[in-house]
């Protein structure tokens, strides 16, 4: 780990991780609130039915963002569980086919036999199971994931991009909600993509650009209808 640090370039790969988590969350903040804002708002409501939508539209998305994160990092870590478990018994049951395995392993990696060999015995000797996680399942740290962590960080980043549109709800003017909530969600959009990129050290005009186009066509999409109703109904 030391070694590594001395390593001049920097690697972001670690990083992107939560920091993915975070953005996305914001970014479906602002999307869908700012849309749904904008969809009502078009459909010439008063600036308290607009305010009622968007509160409503938080809550639903930011309730929604986190059972969909509890379930999909629950059912993960239940996986890498099970996985480890059979590895487990497998290795009480039959350690030399399983040394054989993990020698096959690094053998197919294109180190020689006897090495292979060598490596395998010396891992396992130290923590079987952790070599075996790693280079047989892909498992690098083992039972890492939270799900009540992972489900109250995506609430609270959506939510905090679906505050902004509706903060804008209580400054401005019935009449002037669908160009500016519109215009001021795109910067946001464009300014969360140009941060999440930089931070990530991908490029930060494309994901800029990513980001506004979807938001913009979320946008376009609730207000059209949003007008289509308004003057149909
Ligand atoms: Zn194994």
């Amino acid at each position: 780990m030391s070694r590594l640090r001395l390593h001049p370039e920097n690697h972001f790969v670690s990083r992107i991780g939560w920091l993915r988590a975070a953005v996305l969350g914001a970014n479906d903040g602002i999307i869908s609130t700012a849309s749904l804002i904008v969809g009502v708002a078009a459909a010439t409501a008063t600036q308290n039915e607009v305010l009622i939508a968007g509160v409503a539209g938080l809550v639903a998305g930011a309730m929604s963002m986190a059972a969909g994160e509890y379930v999909s990092v629950s059912s993960q870590s239940d996986t890498e569980k099970a996985d480890l478990a059979r590895e487990r018994a497998e290795l009480s049951e039959n350690p030399a086919f399983e040394t054989n395995e993990l020698t096959e392993i690094y053998v197919q990696r294109g180190v020689d036999q006897a090495l292979a060999r060598q490596v395998a015995e010396q891992l396992m000797a130290k923590d079987a199971l952790t070599a075996h996680a790693r280079d047989e399942l892909g498992i690098s740290e083992i039972s890492t994931a939270r799900p009540v962590q992972a489900a109250m960080a995506s609430a609270a980043t959506f939510s905090v991009g679906a505050a902004m549109p509706l903060l804008m709800v209580l400054v401005l003017p019935a009449g002037a909600l669908v160009p500016i909530v519109s215009a001021a969600s795109l910067g946001f959009l464009a300014l969360l993509g140009a941060i999440g990129a930089k931070a990530g050290g991908a490029n930060v005009l494309r994901a800029t650009a990513r980001v506004t186009f979807w938001g913009a066509l979320a946008m376009a999409l609730t207000a059209g209808i949003g007008k289509l109703f308004g003057t149909v109904v």
